[in-house]
Order: structure tokens, then C-alpha cells, then sequence
């Protein structure tokens, strides 16, 4: 029998029993020393899966599903256990056939009862999306400070720059020439550009970096994707640099997502157009396979230096340079397209040779 608080009601063990079995969480009695449960409520198996029938007799096939890095952290809570009221503690279970399951429990050590003196009395609730949700907003939130880094950092010089020619403008425009001044609005126009791409990219990975972002799929030929980037290429620099397509068939098509493919393809475009000497090539290949399209990318300009091969994916790389005309890095272009291929369940890899030239490789399924 059990008195509710203060009130003359008694609470009989079956009320007990019956609010435990209504409760989303385990209820358990354990005795240290005889190393064994002594009671556990009605939800032991929705929250310990297949193991539940065991523990009774086992309950090291509990401690044995706990991850090996937070058993210690147990331990050392459970010492404490004796000079503390109560023990709050989160740890990860990984039941066989399961994934991993983060725990909240919170138990205490049964003092007065003279037949479970000693034992520890708890309850214990699965939080798995509790945490993952913390842990999506932390990073969410890290990836905002990034930006915001980023672009409190970088775009300080080109409004400075901007700002500068702008009132030398100011100050020359009614004494100079127009043609004069030419250099003056080709510095902003550049600069504006230069900024704005910075500001897209820098958005872009935050935006496409979150994992929840939906695919919109549609049949896609990936032939006239390509074809109208090119022509948009050829149009502005057909005086630098010459640009093929070459594809097995006229129409290749996959069920993907349009928008990231555009801009798969136009971060490697760009990369093979910044990196190319003045009159290079750059090859575009698209060969249909038989479950997969693979598409390259090939330039021959200055390559990509042994040292720097191994880190050109990673977000805001060391390995960024300037382009060849100047344009300014920000090392994210790489990383937004790894994470983008393989969000449509394809693969990414290249080959480089210093002063030579880059293809990258990109493997998409048919029906992504
Ligand atoms: P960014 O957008 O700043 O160019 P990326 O992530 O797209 O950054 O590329 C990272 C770095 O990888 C580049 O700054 C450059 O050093 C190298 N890289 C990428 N593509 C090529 C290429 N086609 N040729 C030579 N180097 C390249």
C-alpha cells in the first residue's frame, strides 16, 4: 500500500501497476547486490527490444548494449550515487537490430523500505529524437555562424572597393572623359559580381547542407542541361577559351533533381573555367551506362597540386586558390557538390596531373 502524499487516499500496488503500464517510459527496481532487477514496468520491452526476455536473468546484456564511451561515465555517476539524492544521467543503448538509442534516466537509491534496502529505484526514457533534433539545430546554428563569418569577413573589402571607386567616379566624372573612366565601372561591375557569387555560395551551402532540403525529381536530359550551360559559356568567351560537349546519344536522361544538377554542373564548369589557361579547352562528357549516367568534366589548365588533392572536398578548404583571372576563393564550391551528388545517390571523384589539366567524374543513377 502506498499513501498519496499528504491525503487519506492509499494508492493499492494494482493503481500503482496501472499507472506504470500507462507511462512512455520504464519504470525499474534494481538490487546491486544480488545483481539482478526486481521489478521492471510494462514498457521494458518497447524500450529494450529483443534483450527485454534476458536482462532478468542477465542484466550485463543491458550494461553490454550501452556504448563502451558512456559505461565509464555511468560508473563514475553511479559512485556518486550514495552522496547524491538522485543520479540524471543520458547514455546510448545499441540493441541488437536497432539503431542507436539515446537514454534519460534518473534514478535514486531506496533508503528506508527495510526489503529493498540499498536497491536503485529509477525511470528511464528513450530521447533519441530529442537529441537528434538538438544536435540538427546545433549544427544548423554552427553553420549560421560560419556564414556569417564568412561574410562579415569577406564582404568588408569588396564594398570598400566599391566604395572607393564609386567616389573617385564622383569626383572625375564632370572634369574626365567617359571613356576615360571605363576602368572605374569595370572595377564595380566585377567586384558587385564577385561579391554577389560569394553571398550565393555562402547561402547555397547553408541551404543545401541541411539535410531535410526536398528533392523535387523529374526526367531531366541532361544533354540540353548541359548544352544550354555551354552556350551561355560560349557566348561570353568564345574569344578565350573553347568549349565541346561530347555525348553518346542526343537525349540522356536520369530522374533527378534539376536544380542541383544545374548547379553540379556549373560549380565544375566554373572551376574548369577559372583554371584554364587563356585558348584551353574544356570538354564536357556525358556516356550513358547501363543503370548510370557518367558525366565529366575535363580541362586542360594548371591541375590540382599532390598536396592539395585530399582536401578540395572539405567545407572552406585550404586548398582554395585564386582563379587565374583573379577571382577570389571561398573554397565551398567543391564541398556544396560532393554533398549534392551524393544526396542524388551518385558519386564523385577526379583525376589531376599539375600543369596538365582536371577531369571530374560524376556517376548518376538513370532513375535516382
Ligand atoms: P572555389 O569555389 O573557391 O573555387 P572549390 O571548392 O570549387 O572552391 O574548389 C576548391 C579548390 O580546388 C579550388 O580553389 C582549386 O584550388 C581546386 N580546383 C577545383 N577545381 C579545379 C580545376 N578544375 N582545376 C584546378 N584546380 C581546381
Amino acid at each position: 500500500m502506498i499513501r498519496a502524499g499528504s491525503g487519506p487516499k492509499i494508492i493499492t500496488e494494482k493503481v500503482f501497476r496501472q499507472l506504470a503500464s500507462r507511462a512512455n517510459c520504464l519504470l525499474y527496481i534494481y538490487d546491486p547486490t544480488a545483481k539482478r532487477f526486481n521489478y521492471l514496468s510494462d514498457y521494458a520491452p518497447v524500450l529494450l527490444g529483443t534483450i527485454f526476455s534476458r536482462i532478468e536473468q542477465d542484466p550485463a546484456v543491458l550494461w553490454d548494449s550501452i556504448l563502451a564511451e558512456d559505461r565509464e561515465y555511468i560508473c563514475s555517476e553511479l559512485k556518486l550515487l550514495g552522496k547524491k539524492e538522485c543520479l540524471t544521467a543520458d547514455f546510448r543503448l545499441h540493441l541488437p537490430d536497432q539503431p542507436v538509442k539515446w537514454i534519460h534516466t534518473k534514478a535514486f537509491r531506496l533508503e528506508e523500505d527495510p526489503l529493498l534496502q540499498g536497491c536503485i529505484a529509477g525511470f528511464a526514457e528513450d530521447i533519441t529524437q530529442r537529441k537528434e533534433t538538438e544536435l540538427f539545430l546545433a549544427n544548423t546554428h554552427a553553420q549560421k555562424d560560419v556564414a556569417l563569418q564568412i561574410l562579415g569577413h569577406d564582404i568588408r573589402a569588396p564594398i570598400g572597393t566599391i566604395s572607393a571607386a564609386s567616389s573617385l567616379l564622383e569626383r572625375s566624372v564632370g572634369t574626365e572623359d567617359l571613356k576615360n573612366l571605363e576602368p572605374l565601372f569595370r572595377i564595380i561591375s566585377d567586384t558587385c559580381r564577385n561579391a554577389l557569387n560569394l553571398i550565393n555560395e555562402v547561402l547555397e551551402s547553408v541551404y543545401w547542407d541541411a539535410q531535410h532540403t526536398v528533392k523535387k525529381k523529374s526526367r531531366v536530359d541532361l544533354v540540353e542541361l548541359v548544352e544550354s550551360q555551354l552556350y551561355a559559356y560560349r557566348l561570353l568567351h568564345q574569344d578565350q577559351k573553347e568549349f565541346k560537349l561530347c555525348a553518346s546519344a542526343d537525349h540522356i536522361f536520369v530522374v533527378s533533381d534539376q536544380v542541383r544538377l544545374q548547379l553540379i554542373l556549373e560549380n565544375l564548369l566554373s572551376n574548369a573555367f577559372k583554371f584554364t589557361k587563356r585558348n584551353g579547352t574544356i570538354i564536357v562528357g556525358i556516356q550513358e551506362q547501363r543503370q548510370a549516367v557518367l558525366v565529366t568534366v575535363k580541362d586542360d589548365g594548371i591541375g590540382i597540386p599532390e598536396g592539395l588533392k585530399s582536401k578540395i572536398f572539405q567545407k572552406f578548404t585550404a586548398a582554395r586558390r585564386e582563379g587565374l583571372q583573379g577571382e577570389k576563393p571561398t573554397g565551398l564550391g567543391l564541398h556544396i557538390v560532393k554533398t549534392m551528388v551524393e544526396q542524388l545517390s551518385g558519386r564523385i571523384w577526379f583525376e589531376s596531373r599539375e600543369g596538365e589539366g582536371t577531369t571530374f567524374f560524376v556517376e548518376l543513377p538513370k532513375k535516382g
